[in-house]
């Protein structure tokens, strides 16, 4: 007899999004002559063209690879030099902070690997979550049984949730009791608010103090207007000792399609066996990934390059601005429809708070009904999204227009 993994049935069936497409479809079945001018602003995906820079490294890495003398096979595990050197340069060492190539590991996606990291964490960490959260984080710790069973709130037992409030400008403050394991992400999704300097010192502090890992997601990092705004964990002094940075292409470059991101494990970063020795990390996840992975195609690792180049980093920065500007008019949208908005600066999502005792599903409904427009439920990011929805700039200009337009159609 086969025994399956139980953890698996803890696991809300994949609940949010199947919601918002059976509402989406019911919705369209019974207004045929809606169904065409309905705008998606729901799922975070990226909707603009790759970069030319990038299908121009791509190509070129095709027919390298039809040519049997510079053809590539499988590549180092780890990523390619080139790659890996591009990135700590570009993104680590310009802006004075102190990470090596060797300490980058390329991926295809920070998805993948915020999950895989548990392989190399023991099974006895107190895990804390951010509440709302990307639900990755809590459904790869229920998969692996660091959890129990998730209560009516949906909340799961054995986790440490940490509200994300307006009052705190939804950075959670330090838990009351001692935890192992921080996930943080920041610019964040789903609120788009980012954390201060100060705030992330002091989360630095906690977790050295406790010994005590951050796993830090900056998908978001080149939605960053200004430098007041950290875009690094690294950035902060003693994060060496104690963070794993997650980062990847597909937001700034449109990747979401073609795979590529990188982890960050600092070589000083150490975890504790049951003796309590300190190990260092990262010939642990050199270690994982050489067994378990592959490593990204070769022509994909060329386009990832290709975006720290002059032309790439000019085509991403205008990809950035069409999103931000999207955000703006969002944004401004809902103001002027007389609603609480947050985010949306540094980040391509606008985190809308509900007219007072409107439901996240309700407000789903309404906007689904008068502005004929899908957006994300805040519900559906955890208990403390409850209030409020998610608005995604990742869209035409057109559509940010018109959505910022009929967001005035609403009646709450
Ligand atoms: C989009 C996103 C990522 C990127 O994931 P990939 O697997 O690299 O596409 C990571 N974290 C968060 C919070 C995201 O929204």
């Amino acid at each position: 007899m086969a025994y399956l993994n139980e953890n698996y049935l803890k696991l809300k069936a994949g609940y949010l999004f199947p919601e918002i497409a059976r509402r989406v479809n019911a919705f369209s079945d019974a207004n045929p002559d809606r169904a065409a001018s309905l705008i998606k602003c729901g799922i975070g995906d990226v909707t603009e063209a790759l970069p030319d820079a990038v299908r121009e490294a791509i190509h070129k890495a095709v027919d390298e690879m039809g040519d049997r003398s510079s053809f590539r096979g499988y590549g180092p595990e780890q990523g390619y030099e080139f790659l890996r050197e591009a990135i700590a340069q570009n993104d680590y060492k310009s802006q004075g902070i102190e990470i090596g190539a060797h300490e980058i590991f390329v991926s295809d996606g920070s998805k993948c690997d915020s999950a895989n990291f548990l392989d190399v964490l023991g099974s006895k960490n107190r895990i804390a979550v951010m509440d709302p959260v990307y639900p990755v984080y809590v459904d790869t710790n229920v998969m692996v049984g660091h959890t129990g069973s998730a209560n009516d709130a949906g909340r799961f037992e054995g986790l440490v949730y940490l509200p994300c409030t307006a009052d705190n400008g939804f950075v959670p403050e330090l838990p009351k009791e001692a935890v192992d394991i921080i996930y943080l992400c920041y610019p964040n999704n789903p609120t788009g608010t980012v954390a201060t300097r100060e705030q992330l010192e002091a989360w630095v502090a906690y977790a050295r103090e406790h010994k005590a890992i951050i796993l830090y997601d900056a998908a978001y990092v080149a939605f960053v207007q200004d430098d007041s705004v950290p875009k690094s964990i690294f950035e902060i002094e003693g994060a060496h000792e104690c963070a794993v940075e997650f980062r990847s292409f597909s937001k700034n470059g449109g990747f979401t399609g073609t795979r590529c991101a990188f982890t960050v494990v600092p070589e000083k970063l150490m975890a504790y066996d049951e003796t309590g020795d300190a190990k260092p990390l990262h010939g642990l996840w050199s270690r994982r990934q050489s067994t378990k992975f592959n490593g990204v195609s070769y022509p994909i690792q060329r386009g990832a390059e290709a975006i720290y180049s002059d032309a790439g980093q000019a085509q991403v920065s205008a990809l950035i601005e069409h999103y931000m500007g999207n955000a703006k008019l969002l944004a401004g949208g809902a103001r002027a429809a007389g609603l609480t908005v947050y985010g949306g600066e540094h980040a391509p999502y606008i985190w809308v708070k509900n007219p007072e005792g409107v439901t996240s599903w309700d407000a789903f409904d309404k906007v689904l009904n008068d502005a004929n427009v899908v957006i994300t439920p805040g519900a559906g990011f955890g208990s403390m999204g409850e209030g409020y929805f998610r608005i995604s700039a990742f869209n035409s200009r057109a559509n940010a227009e018109e959505v910022a337009r009929r967001l005035q159609d609403i009646k709450w």
